[in-house]
């Protein structure tokens, strides 16, 4: 309802205080009774419409009065002039009405009405200076320097009111000063339609500009732009939020930052890392990485290949899980080196291959930096070193079986000339004095035993020379088994009565046989040969002693054959060298012999699956015994 004007008298009293107050904000105020009489105007009023009433001579003249006047300062006079009427029969809050002024300036007008009560009592009418944020609209001529600044930098800036219509955008968001114009008061997407941009784009900005708001913090977001020279450009996007006095958001900065440099760095740092990585899979040796606890970071696939472990069951496992090597040496060189006190350590391992078989590395410690932790951790590298040990063990091998050739080409070489030279000198000593007796006219009687010496020691030399066929033959490979069953007691009886019963000095061989008889099959020539040269021996060692003795036992699995003597014995740290070729002992003196026979026995009874042994006592005797079995 309209109140009676004429009935209601202005209730309006503005103490002196109230002036002041109107006089300091940067408003134009006018403020009206009922009858519409000027009640109150301030400076910044009269300013505003350049007035040349002061605000005191302004006080109770009727504004309508004055309106027609006052109009000619809008830019349309008649709309105004019907804007103060109409107005203020709605008796409600008109804000911010835009009123474009003939000078080109704006201003914006609030109109409050004033109520006692229910009553109206008058009318206020404030204007202010349009200034929207926008007045900093990027202009040729507009010379702030932060307007500058912003439109120099290299990302993008812009700045939305909570409608997310632009208010701003520097010369890096919009890059012409047509668009930038057009843009103020639009949204992202109209922008992005008017500029012929990606609208989705557009759309993923503004539900940011959006969650800013409505979360009342920065969110960032990552822009993938491509070129049409298909480069990629990587942008990182923020929006600020601007708060009002409220708390609530007024504004929101959006910021671009141009982070493809970074990126690209990112991606080759990627490149170049897994680069490495699978470099590092494909050398022989292992690569153990840890961080600063001494967790497993990294295990190279060379780790696989040797262990045959996969690198999946050392997950979050610590470097004391692979390498095996006590704790506490592990320890103490992985300290020395986290301390500084070593630059690396080094030391061997063992490690269960894949074969099964152990292998054995090498590992070298070092200290590596890791720069996701920020801390040291360790480098452990292990190098297999199994087939260079092995190769190192075949040479030294080698150099040793070279040596030991060495030496037995002497023994050879000594051996023979002593083995040769002594039956010489008897041949031909013999020889000369058969001549000198025969020139002499001496009988066959008297000579004889001369051409007997002659006839032994060729004997000799023919023994010693089939000794030595033998070995070359069996050298060669070129001696062939071949078994016949035979009854063993029989045998040995046969071999013992050829020669040995008795023997050249008188003495006799003792057959004694142990358990039940059986008959076996052997390489008779080759077993022959073997019992012989025992038995040679055992009589050759044991000059002017006790008889022979010749044992054969019958056990379940195998039977022995043992040949005892109580000769001179052999040394006990000789022992070990006996079947080696040409090997005699120290305690021969001047009983002849080539060190060949009991190689030979050794060979013979190993191809039978045997085995030969000795029990010696220097002065005591010697048993030497050979061990075969029934099965072949
Ligand atoms: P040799 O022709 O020297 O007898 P063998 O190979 O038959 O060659 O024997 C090697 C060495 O073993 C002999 O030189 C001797 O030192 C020692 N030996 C072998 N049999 C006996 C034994 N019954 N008593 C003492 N020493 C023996």
């Amino acid at each position: 309802m309209i109140p009676n004007q004429q009935n209601i008298k202005s209730e309006i009293k503005l103490d002196a205080s109230l002036d002041f107050i109107f006089e300091t904000v940067e408003l134009g105020v006018l403020i009206e009774n009922l009858n519409r009489q000027v009640e109150f105007a301030n400076t910044l009023f009269c300013k505003l419409f350049q007035i040349s009433l002061t605000p005191q001579e302004l006080k109770s003249s009727s504004f309508l009065d004055n309106a027609s006047v006052f109009s000619l300062n809008f830019e349309d006079p008649i709309r105004f002039e019907k804007s103060i009427i109409e107005t203020p029969q709605s008796q409600s809050i008109v804000r911010n009405e835009k009123w474009k002024l003939q000078n080109g300036k704006t201003v914006l007008r609030d109109y409050i009405p004033i109520f006692n009560g229910n009553d109206l009592t008058g009318h206020i009418w404030l204007y202010r200076e349009y200034k929207p944020i926008a007045k900093i609209q990027p202009t040729e001529n507009f010379g702030s320097i932060i307007e500058k600044a912003l439109n120099q930098l290299p990302s993008e800036i812009a700045i939305f009111n909570v409608h997310q219509q632009f208010v701003y955008a520097n010369k890096a968001y919009v890059n012409s000063n047509e668009k930038r114009l057009w843009a103020i008061g639009k949204t992202l997407v109209q922008y992005f339609s008017y500029a012929n941009l990606p609208v989705q784009t557009a759309l993923y900005r503004v539900e940011n500009i959006n969650n800013c708001i409505v979360q009342k913090k920065a969110i960032s977001w990552e822009e993938l732009n491509i070129s049409l020279a298909k480069n990629k450009q990587y942008y990182l996007r923020t929006c600020y939020p601007v708060f009002g006095e409220d708390g609530q958001v007024e504004s929101v900065i959006e910021q671009s930052i141009d982070i493809s440099q970074q990126r690209k760095l990112e991606l080759e740092l990627k490149a170049a890392t897994e680069h490495f990585f699978s470099t590092l899979d494909s050398v022989n040796d292992i690569v153990i990485q840890t961080d600063g606890e001494l967790k497993l970071q990294f295990i190279n696939k060379a780790w696989e290949n040797i262990s045959g472990q996969r690198l999946e069951v050392y997950q979050g496992k610590s470097i004391f899980d692979v390498l095996s090597i006590t704790r506490y040496e592990l320890y103490g060189k992985i300290f020395a080196i986290l301390s500084g006190e070593a630059k690396e350590k080094t030391g061997l391992l063992l490690l269960k291959g894949k074969d099964g078989k152990e292998k054995q590395l090498q590992y070298n410690l070092q200290s590596s930096f890791n720069v996701d932790t920020n801390k040291q951790g360790i480098l452990a590298t292990l190098t297999d070193i199994t087939k260079q040990q092995l190769q190192e063990t075949q040479l030294l091998e080698l150099v040793k079986r070279e040596k030991e050739l060495n030496e037995l080409k002497t023994a050879f070489v000594n051996m023979v000339s002593h083995e040769l030279r002594t039956p010489l000198t008897v041949i031909s000593s013999s020889a000369e004095i058969l001549d000198l007796m025969l020139m002499a006219g001496k009988g066959h009687d008297e000579v004889s035993i001369y051409t007997k010496q002659i006839i032994d020691e060729v004997e000799k030399m023919t023994a010693f020379m089939q000794d030595l066929l033998m070995v070359s033959k069996i050298e060669a490979g070129k001696i062939e088994m071949n078994p016949k069953e035979i009854d063993v007691v029989n045998f040995l009886s046969k071999i013992i009565n050829n020669g040995f019963n008795p023997w050249k000095d008188g003495r006799k061989t003792e057959l004694i046989v142990k358990r039940n008889p059986k008959n076996v099959a052997i390489d008779d020539s080759m077993l022959q040969h073997t019992i012989q040269n025992l038995l040679q021996n055992a009589f050759k060692y044991s000059s002017g002693k006790d008889n022979v003795k010749v044992r054969v036992a019958f056990s379940n699995s195998h039977y022995t054959i043992s040949i005892i003597d109580d000769g001179i014995g052999i040394p006990a740290n000789e022992i070990e060298k006996l079947f080696t070729s040409f090997f005699r002992a120290t305690n021969t003196g001047n009983i002849s012999g080539t060190g060949i026979g009991l190689i030979v026995a050794k060979y013979f009874t190993e191809q039978h699956k045997g085995f030969i042994s000795v029990k010696s006592r220097i002065n005591k005797g010697s048993i030497f015994t050979i061990k075969l079995p029934y099965k072949q």
